[in-house]
């Protein structure tokens, strides 16, 4: 792979065992330069593992892969160089402070001015306390300093490993601002989560792994696309809504409505039109929809049994 190779990352047919359990059972998919390219999974998947391997933190049992043309066993420094990386568990030297943390992070970054600068305006921007010690510092303020440090060089690849996790709603919101900023200015963003609604607002394709094995590679919008849609409609006053005129129209369906007629929720399975004319008869005050075809490939390939085993991976 050239260093202009539409693919960044090329991974084939990857396996991992630990002793006789595989966590990798030969996974394929390539992320191109300048994507956002989400990698959705259940507790357990295999998502950490293949991060790691290609950052050659751990070796792969079988198979191959290339990062920006490197091959991570034979050239590790060259990827991590070229890598920002967030761990899923990040471990700090508890004692010292959020300032020193971030300075030894500078360092190992060559400790440029450019990197000290972009330190501080990240910090500022997570409102991060660099006074603060690592040990009195909540998990979501210790995750901070992880994203900082992985951006803060300015890499051409960022590999994100659950980067919201342990975050409050707003600084989950900047962190996904920044991995759009990031991709605009040219760089690759790779990130593991188990939060639809964030793979859904900012990668543009997505793999979802479950049990070492890729079941589906596609374009965010396709899978979005593909389901249904749910539409919440708020009325200027209450209304007596004719059920009967949805029978018209095979896809759509109402889900819910109050007992004061003044909001309804419907599914729509295919076009938008036969909802939107039976509603034209009534005074709508606001219309909502929410796309559902991300999160039920995603049920779809969770399964059952996973569901019960995780807290639900839709927020
Ligand atoms: P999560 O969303 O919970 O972080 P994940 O998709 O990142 O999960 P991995 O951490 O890659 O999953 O783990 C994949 C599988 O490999 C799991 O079943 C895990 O228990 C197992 N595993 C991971 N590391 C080891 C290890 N060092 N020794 C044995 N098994 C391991």
């Amino acid at each position: 792979m050239s260093e202009d190779s539409p693919s960044i990352i090329r991974v084939k047919n990857l396996t991992k065992s630990y002793g006789g359990f595989e966590a990798l059972r030969g996974i394929d998919f390539e992320v191109q330069r300048g994507e956002v390219f989400g990698f959705l999974g259940p507790n357990g998947a295999g998502k950490t593992t293949a991060i790691r391997c290609m950052l050659d933190l751990i070796r792969p049992s079988s198979g191959s892969l290339l990062v920006a043309g490197h091959d991570p066993q034979r050239d590790p420094v060259a990827v991590r160089a070229l890598c920002g990386y967030l761990p899923g568990e990040l471990r700090l030297d508890e004692n010292i402070t959020v300032s020193n943390a971030l300075s030894f992070f500078r360092q190992l970054r060559g400790g440029t001015t450019a990197c000290h600068r972009r330190a501080d305006v990240l910090s500022e921007r997570l409102e991060l306390d660099t006074t603060s010690k690592i040990k009195n510092l909540s998990k979501g303020n210790k995750q901070k300093i992880g994203i900082v440090s992985a951006f803060m060089h300015e890499p051409e690849l960022l590999l994100l490993d659950e980067p919201t996790s342990g975050l409050d709603p707003l600084v989950q919101k900047t962190v996904m601002e920044l991995v759009a900023e990031v991709q605009q200015e040219g760089a690759t963003v790779f990130f593991s989560s188990h939060v639809l609604s964030e793979v859904q607002a900012v990668a543009g394709r997505v793999a979802i792994i479950r049990g070492g094995r890729i079941v589906e590679v596609s374009e965010t919008s396709e899978l979005s696309a593909r389901g249904t849609v749910e539409v919440r409609v708020c009325f200027d006053g209450p209304v007596v809504f004719e059920k009967d005129q949805l029978a018209a129209f095979p896809g759509v369906k109402l889900i819910t409505s109050d007992l004061a007629g003044r909001f309804m929720e419907f599914s729509v399975r295919g076009s938008m039109d036969g909802l939107v004319k039976c509603l034209a008869a009534y005074p709508v005050a606001t219309l909502e929809t929410r796309q559902c075809g991300l999160e039920e490939v995603f049920h779809a390939h969770y399964g059952k049994e996973q569901e019960k085993a995780t807290n639900s991976p839709f927020q």
